[in-house]
């Protein structure tokens, strides 16, 4: 079978660690194989649903996403970025899809739970939002994607494309729509990926990211705040590595090259770990070393972003080739499910 994948990032922020880790390190790699046909969109819909009073934020975001996917490596000519609102029949696509879940499946979502939660959106949920997991159906399913690359938060709602999917097809017609798989990270740390307050994740929405684009200088101070250990006061005192956010940090980023570059006295994470959890071994020492991983890391990404910002009209112009051929195929799904369905009326047949 022809192997289609489909991601992508609502534009509320730039991109930050979580994203490199949880998304986009496995969309560069997949984008690289060239098995593979893929498409990453900018989710501007359903960024609405929970800014619809703040367009310009989205408007800005869109801009700024792009340049981080672009700058990140993701490469135009050989993965279709678009921008959903740019292709409508995602829309229309939800629209049926919306009569085959009930309002109890969508309030069991533990993911969406969480995020009303922390919206405090209590009793006056916006129906948009409520709905999203739907769209997100809608956006999976328009490109027969049967590979989705994300982050630990979004299993709930490919569980809920997968049933949406078997529902459509049972009543419709079997195989009129690709039942996708979720594509998580390895590493078990960048699942989820917790902001720099300790917070369960790092999410644009809470404002604890270090960003792609962060300047080394902004890399340094939010390192500089992280939390440790909150019981190792002095150097000689033994360190705990489990809930210590510079480790967790490690985890998801270093490698032993890191090592052999930037502290050499150390073999790898694990003898850096049972150093510190021996005692001997101060914060700043490890902090330093963070700091160095994160902006060996995001130099380059640094680099070829300023240029690309030099030049809007050229990533606009990117987005609009990228969503005309999304456009095409979501066109062509939109018509399978109305055949499937049997509301082409005008065909004869
Ligand atoms: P928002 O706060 O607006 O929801 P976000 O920071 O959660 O923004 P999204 O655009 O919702 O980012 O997420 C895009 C993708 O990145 C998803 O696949 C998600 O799982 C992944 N992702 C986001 N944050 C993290 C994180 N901290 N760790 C691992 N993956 C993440
Ligand atoms: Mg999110």
């Amino acid at each position: 079978m022809e192997q289609i994948i489909l991601t992508g990032d609502r534009p509320t922020g730039k991109l930050h660690l979580g994203h490199f880790v949880g998304s986009l390190k496995n969309r560069l790699e997949l984008q690289n194989l060239g098995k593979y046909e893929m498409y990453i969109m900018i989710a501007d819909t359903q960024a609405l649903t929970d800014n619809f009073g703040n367009i310009q934020k989205v408007r800005d975001n869109i801009l700024e996403v792009a340049l981080d996917y672009l700058s990140f490596g993701l490469d135009p000519n050989k993965t279709t970025i678009f921008i959903q609102s740019m292709v409508p029949e995602l829309t229309e696509i939800s629209m049926y899809y919306m009569n085959l879940v009930t309002v109890s499946r969508l309030s069991r979502n533990p993911t969406v739970k969480e995020e009303i939660k922390q919206k405090n959106f209590e009793k006056s949920i916006p129906v948009g939002f409520f709905t999203y997991p739907i769209s997100q159906a809608s956006d999976i399913t328009a490109f027969d994607a049967n590979l989705v690359p994300v982050g630990e938060d979004q299993l709930p709602m490919i569980e809920q494309t997968r049933e949406i999917v078997r529902s459509f097809n049972n009543l419709y017609g079997e195989n009129t729509l690709v039942e996708p798989k979720a594509m998580l990270p390895e590493n078990k740390t960048c699942l989820r990926l917790p902001g720099i307050d300790g917070k369960a994740k790092m999410s644009k929405s809470l404002g604890n990211c270090i960003y792609l684009s962060d300047t080394s200088e902004e890399v340094e101070r939010k390192v500089k705040m992280m939390y440790t250990d909150p019981d190792h006061i002095k150097v000689e005192d033994p360190g705990k590595v489990e809930g210590n956010m510079v480790f967790t940090y490690l985890d998801a980023l270093c490698n032993d090259s890191h090592f052999e570059k930037h502290l050499p006295s150390y073999k790898n994470l694990d003898e850096l770990k049972a150093h510190y959890t021996k005692g001997g071994l101060g914060d700043m020492v490890i902090k330093k070393f963070l700091i160095k991983v994160i902006n060996e890391l995001l130099t380059p990404i640094r680099e070829k972003r300023n240029e690309l910002a030099k030049n809007p009209d050229l990533v606009y112009e990117i987005l609009r080739q990228g969503s005309e051929r999304a456009r095409n195929k979501a066109h062509k799904t939109l018509i399978r499910i109305k055949n499937a369905m049997g509301i082409n009326y005008y065909d004869e047949k």
